[in-house]
Formats: C-alpha cells, structure tokens, sequence
C-alpha cells in the first residue's frame, strides 16, 4: 500500500485547482508539495516592482470562486497573492500543504502499482511528516502523482560573457530582493519581454538614469485598466450575474485578440492584423520620435510571443533619462554593460528581466520515469512534446501532469486549469465507478490528438505566419510551438466533455 493516496507537486493555482476536484471526489488523503515556503506559484514568488496581472481579473480567477473586490480590473501582485490564500483556506487546501519542499523525481513502481517520489533535504521530513509509515527518508509511495510546476517557473540567467563579473547589485525579476532599492541609481534592465513592460516605468520613476537593452521588441496593446469603484464592487458582491457577465464580454474580447487572431491565423488573419494595427496605432499616440518608434516595432507577426498591455510602456522611453539601447550587448563588466560598437555603460544594479527557461529547466520541472524506464523528459524531446489532451502521456499510470504542451488556451492560465480539473473529474470519477485502481491513456488516443493538434497547427501565426525573428519562448528547441492548444477555448471545454474515457485503460 503506498504511503499516500494523492500527491499534487506545485501549490500554485493549477495544483490548487486539481486538489480542489479530488476533494469534491472524496479523496482527502492528499499531499501538496511545493518547492517555495508558501501558497501561490508565480504569484508567491514574484514581487518586482509593476508586478499585477496582465488579463483582467474577472477573467483570471476561478470561475466557481469568482472575487467582487478586486480593487483593479487588472489585480495587483498581491491582490492575487491573497486571492490564491483565500481559495487555499476556502476549500480547506492548506492541510494538505508542505512548504519547502522540493521533489526532484518519481518513478513508477511496476510491482506495486505506485509512484515512488524523491525528495530532497528539509523536503523529505516534511513530506514524510503524515505518511504512513511515519520516516521514509528521502523518498515515499503514492498511489496517484499530479504535477503542476508551472510554464514559468525556471528563472533563466542570461548567457553573456561577464554576468558573473559584475561588482554592483544583480536581481533577477522572478527572485526580487525587497531590501533592493533603486533610488537614484543607474540602472540597466536586460529583457523587454511581459515582466519588463510592467517593471520598467516603475524602475524610471526613481532611477537617475535607466538603459534598457532590448534584443526583441514586444507587441504592447491599450490597457483598460482602472480603479474598480466602491458600488461597482458592491453590485459583483450582491448581483453575482453581473461580474459572470463581465467575464464574458472580457473572455470573448481576449479570445478574439489571443486565441483566435494567433491560432486561427488562417481563417481570421483580419484579427491578427486588427490586432497589430492596435499596437502600432498605441506606439504612434504615445511616441512621436520615428526612430524610437521604428526600434519599438516588432519585425513578427502578432502573436508569435506572448503579447502584452500597457499604456505606461512606451511612453517610458521618451523620459529624458531613459534610454532604449538596441545594439546587441557583447560584455558585461564589473561596473557596466559594453555593446557591441564598443560602448559602454556605467551602471550600479544590473536588472535581469530575461524571463524563463522552459526547454532545458522545464517540461517537466522534475525528472518523472513511467513504465519500463520511459523517461518522460527524454522521451518528449527525442519523440516530440506530447500529452493527451494536455494532461497524460502513455505509459505514465495514474499520472497527470498539468503544465504540459499543448494544454494552455491562449485565453488565460484559468481557462486551461478549469479545463483541466473537468479531466481529472472525468477520469478519476470513472476510476471509482469503475472499482479500477490504474488508469492510462492508450498510445492510440495519445498519437490521434497529438495528430488532430499537429494538423491544427498548420492554422496558426507560428505555421503561416512570420514568426523567425521572434525569438518566442513558445518555440522549443527544435523550433516547434508547443505549449498553446491550437484551437479555440469552446473547443477545449467541448472536448473536455466528449472525449471518450474509453481512450483510458482502467485496470
Ligand atoms: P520573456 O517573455 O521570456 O522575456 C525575456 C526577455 O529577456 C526577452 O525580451 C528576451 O529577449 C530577453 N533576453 C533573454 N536573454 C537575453 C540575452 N541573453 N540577451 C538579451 N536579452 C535577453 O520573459 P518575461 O518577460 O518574464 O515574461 C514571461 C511570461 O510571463 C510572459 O510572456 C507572460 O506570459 C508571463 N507574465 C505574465 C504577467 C501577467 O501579468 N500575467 C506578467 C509578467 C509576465 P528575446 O525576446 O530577444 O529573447
């Protein structure tokens, strides 16, 4: 018997989603590891400056826990950072926790019909902590493993010569030092991407002197951002419909403006250019310089990386002490960054806003071996990132793993993790009525969707598109986009009904 029945790895929101369905199944025996020492993934772990959320909060939040007080319609960092500990204590989560926890791997036991999971140091007692029996050591049996470690959870350094050389102060955006201070520094960011857009104008507002070093600009659109007012809280509070309508009319305008203008490139290529003329026709309100605006541009279509919203972005660049620097960096030394025409810049705090490392770090986050030493790592990088329906791969029993390709719908992180836990419902479910203990996807299932998403790819902006100068963390290393289901949001919440569960071996 092994020593738990459910283990989720991740307490960020997916991992609290998934935990949310198996409790309303009945499971209760059920661990929740994570890595950081408190609830919330992303939202945990990111405290820079700017740091809220990009989607509109109505739509980025559960729609079964929906929250009448958010004070922006674009939360703030630790708005959501409470949000994720009121759903934490609302479904009676935190019990189930264990901070500080990191798992470095499971394999699948044959014999016993259960995964063994590793982890490592201050991790295994306290993982051990309720199991049965009491001090496995460093590595413990559960019958079900689920991972949720996140997309954007491997912070990525830079490779640039001299990064460790540096004498001042370096943060990177995803492990921010609150005791940093930035007051009347010269301050250089690397990194133009999401958390740079939101970070940069706050970082102008009290450096002497900012750079920015921009390889890749970014699509930026108007951001519809404002105080939510007192009544206008009230009335989501007491007429619940109203918000569930707000999230609506919201989803449907980003589905036309993520999903749709990027994955169905070929039938709606009207809204991925409406798309880009929005961006173009924002840099053009707030930036008059041509040159500035030239370098602002994107040479990529719409949607080849992850677009953003600001309307404080590009208005940056034109403060007299804010410099947009485009010429590659060749070094970075003790006292500053040297470009490639030889110039360099003095600066006192060196701002890594170089985003994540999804392809070596990630995919999976932990090292997971399946049945007869399928090395799920391996194997989607030598066969091709897979998993059915975003949630399971073949030979993997009575594993799910969230964070995996095509499972994310362009619309937001919320959409697919709801998504996802109507799978497990629908799995686990059929697993106790069944009276089976095992379930696994069949190869079969596993390669017919992966060729039904294969063939909707040849739709997107990342197949038809001009996508080469993008340099999108959607692609892996083999040049293949991947993460995003290439296909409508209705789509995936039809599929995640009608899917047949017979493509499951339960035994
Ligand atoms: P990112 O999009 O991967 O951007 C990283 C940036 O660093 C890029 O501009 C990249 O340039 C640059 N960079 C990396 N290595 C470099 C090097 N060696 N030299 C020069 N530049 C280098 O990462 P991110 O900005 O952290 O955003 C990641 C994702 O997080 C976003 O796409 C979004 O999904 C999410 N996010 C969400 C929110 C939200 O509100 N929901 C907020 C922030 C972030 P290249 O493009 O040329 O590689």
């Amino acid at each position: 018997m092994a020593d738990r029945e459910v283990t989720i790895v991740g307490a960020g929101f997916g991992g609290m989603g998934a935990a949310i369905s198996l409790k309303k199944l009945g499971y209760d025996d059920l661990l929740i590891l994570e890595r950081e020492d408190d609830l919330g993934g992303t939202w945990h772990v990111n405290h820079y400056p700017g740091l809220a959320v990009d989607i509109a909060s109505v739509t980025y939040s559960y729609s079964f826990e929906p929250n009448p007080h958010w004070q922006h319609w674009f939360a703030r960092g630790a708005e959501l950072k409470q949000y994720a500990e009121h759903v934490a204590d609302t479904y009676d989560l935190r019990r189930h926790m264990r901070f500080a926890v990191s798992v470095e791997g499971a394999r699948w036991d044959e014999d016993e019909q259960h995964w063994v999971v590793s982890v490592g140091g201050r991790a295994a007692s306290a993982a051990s902590d309720q199991s049965r029996p009491p001090g496995v050591g460093t590595t413990f049996t559960t019958r079900f493993l689920l991972t949720a470690t996140g997309f954007l959870s491997q912070p990525r350094l830079p490779r640039i010569e001299g990064v460790h050389q540096f004498a001042g102060e370096v943060v990177h955006t995803a492990k921010w030092d609150d005791s940093t201070s930035l007051e009347g520094k010269r301050v250089a960011v690397i990194g133009t991407g999401a958390t740079a857009v939101q970070l940069i104008p706050e970082i102008a507002d009290v450096a002497s002197a900012l750079t920015v070093y921009q390889r890749t600009p970014i699509w930026v659109t108007p951001k519809t951002d404002f105080r939510i007012p007192r009544w206008l809280q009230r009335l989501f509070a007491v007429q619940p419909w109203t918000q569930r309508l707000a999230r609506r009319a919201n989803s449907a305008w980003l589905e036309g403006l993520m999903v749709t203008a990027v994955l169905h490139y070929r039938q709606a290529r009207f809204f991925n250019q409406a798309a880009a003329r929005l961006s173009k026709r924002h840099l053009a309100k707030q930036v008059a310089d041509p040159e500035l605006r030239r370098k602002l541009t994107p040479d990529y279509s719409f949607g080849c990386k992850r677009p953003t919203f600001s309307n404080d972005y590009f208005p940056t660049f034109t403060r007299p002490h804010v410099t947009l620097e485009t010429t590659p960096i060749d070094r970075i030394t003790p006292t500053g960054i040297v470009t490639t025409d030889g110039q360099e810049t003095t600066v006192d705090t060196l701002v890594l806003a170089t985003g994540f490392n999804l392809w070596d770090a990630n995919f999976p986050a932990i090292e997971v071996i399946g049945r007869e030493g399928r090395n799920l790592g391996k194997w989607w990088r030598e066969q091709g990132y897979q998993a059915y329906e975003g949630v399971s791969v073949p030979q993997f029993p009575n594993f799910i793993t969230l964070s995996s390709p095509y499972s994310y719908s362009g619309l937001s992180y919320f959409m697919t993790i709801e998504v996802q836990m109507r799978h497990l419902e629908r799995v686990f479910g059929s697993l106790a009525s069944s009276g089976a203990r095992t379930f696994e996807i069949s190869e079969r299932a596993n390669d017919e969707f992966l060729a039904r998403m294969l063939a909707r790819m040849d739709d997107t902006v990342f197949t038809l598109g001009s996508c080469a100068t993008s340099r999108s963390y959607y692609y892996t290393n083999e040049g293949d986009a991947v993460i995003l289901r290439p296909t409508s949001s209705r789509s995936a919440r039809k599929a995640v009904e009608s899917f047949p569960i017979t493509d499951y071996e339960l035994a």
